[in-house]
């Protein structure tokens, strides 16, 4: 019988494609601005030195001893009160209360995918609102968990910045109390964010809409170098006192990507409502996974609790963002001394990883064509892959196309 004959090959992920045919390029000079991972100048994956120094205090582990349930869930349980203190502020209410559900999950992919299915347990009539445009697999993830999707404006073409009256029509017309995710900071493909008072008129409409604002924070510490700072729009948003759903990755901020650990919380009314809420999350975590690997989760808690370490990563996230920083004005002022007649101050304006360049499909294109240059086609570019040696080529060949 032939089961699987209709089946045909799904459409590939647009940035796994732009990896494949980065990777299948013999040029010397090619560069990936596809990759959605921190490269340091020299355009290598870095392991961070709070890592090596988590690995070393963990190495005379006993891994089988550790994966034993009680032990596991111990340590799940720092992982899962730290992550909450870096999110929410280490002296918040709900943290100190136990006013939330939240547990280890499968790096934000997956802190996502058990909120979209909780979502669907208790709403299943409820869309979820996107900004537009969004990370590429947020769709994806909402949809197979069976969840209406849509959008909300966000997104200005024209200024390359944020459309923010536009974004503020879209929550008004929602029907009162949808979902919306909300990229806290260092807006993923765009790089746009907020201002602080922006947050605060959002979270006052969400109030005024009785919205649940679920926010997916990949990058904390990208957009400013601080991690405090980048989580201030959750800090607004929890002295509202709204109800939070919050979905946290250490695969960018640790450079731990294969290591897939994250945090899912959701902020509840009370501490025995967060019990409730949890063994839900617990339920559906069991029927997908199970358990999630403990070599990573060990070395995040460890990098979390202890404060030698921690104060290490904050160092290095700031170095990582600073590079960053760098390369943006690097990257422009290039641009500028070419006499391009364009305007590239957006290159500055815009944080984080990413650069949404405002390059059309077709230019892309021809940097891919001519210059080796990867990356998606709606002109998303990530800083990460820009480096000292290659930023000048870089220019030039932006140049080239958009003259
Ligand atoms: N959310 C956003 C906005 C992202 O850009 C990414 C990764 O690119 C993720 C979530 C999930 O990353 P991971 O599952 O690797 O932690």
């Amino acid at each position: 019988f032939g089961w699987w004959d209709r089946v045909s090959p799904a459409a590939k992920d647009p940035i796994t494609g732009v990896t494949e045919a980065f990777l299948a390029d013999t040029n010397p000079h090619k560069i990936n601005l596809g990759v959605g991972a921190y490269r340091d100048d020299e355009g290598k994956p870095v392991v961070l030195q709070c890592v090596r120094n988590a690995e070393a205090k963990i190495a005379g582990c006993d891994f089988i001893n550790v994966g034993r349930e009680s032990n596991a869930t111990a340590v799940g349980s720092k992982l899962v009160e730290e992550s909450a203190k870096l999110a929410y502020g280490k002296d918040a209410n709900v943290v100190k209360e136990g006013a939330f559900a939240g547990l280890q999950a499968l790096s934000g992919t997956g802190a996502c995918r058990l909120f979209a299915e909780f979502q669907r347990r208790f709403h299943p009539e409820s869309p979820i609102y996107f900004p537009d445009p969004t990370w590429s697999n947020h769709p994806n993830i909402w949809r197979d968990a069976q969840v209406p999707v849509r959008t909300f404006q966000y997104y200005h073409p024209v200024s390359k910045g944020l459309n923010f009256a536009a974004l503020m029509d879209d929550i008004k017309n929602a029907p009162d109390a949808s979902f919306f995710l909300l990229h806290p900071c260092a807006h993923n493909p765009t790089g746009v964010d907020p201002t602080v008072e922006q947050w605060r008129e959002i979270s006052y409409q969400f109030k005024e809409k009785s919205h649940f604002p679920f926010f997916d924070v990949a990058y904390q510490g990208f957009a400013s170098g601080d991690l405090d700072m980048d989580a201030q729009a959750i800090r607004i948003f929890l002295e509202d006192g709204h109800l939070i759903g919050c979905a946290q990755s250490f695969a960018k901020n640790m450079g731990l990507y294969g290591h897939r650990v994250g945090c899912l919380s959701v902020l509840c009314a009370d501490a025995k409502q967060a019990v409730a809420v949890k063994s839900q999350l617990q339920q559906i975590a069991r029927a997908m996974y199970s358990n999630p690997p403990i070599h990573g989760l060990l070395l995040v808690s460890t990098i979390l609790s202890d404060p030698e370490t921690k104060a290490l990563w904050v160092k290095e996230v700031k170095v990582m963002a600073n590079r960053i920083q760098q390369m943006r004005s690097t990257l422009r002022e290039s641009l500028e001394k070419l006499a391009s007649p364009l305007n590239w101050e957006h290159i500055t304006n815009q944080v984080g990883m990413f650069c949404f360049s405002g390059l059309t499909a077709d230019q892309v294109d021809r940097l891919v064509r001519e210059f080796h240059i990867y990356l998606t086609r709606d002109g998303r570019m990530s800083m990460a892959g820009v480096t000292t040696s290659n930023v000048s080529y870089l220019a030039n060949a932006i140049h080239e196309v958009t003259r």
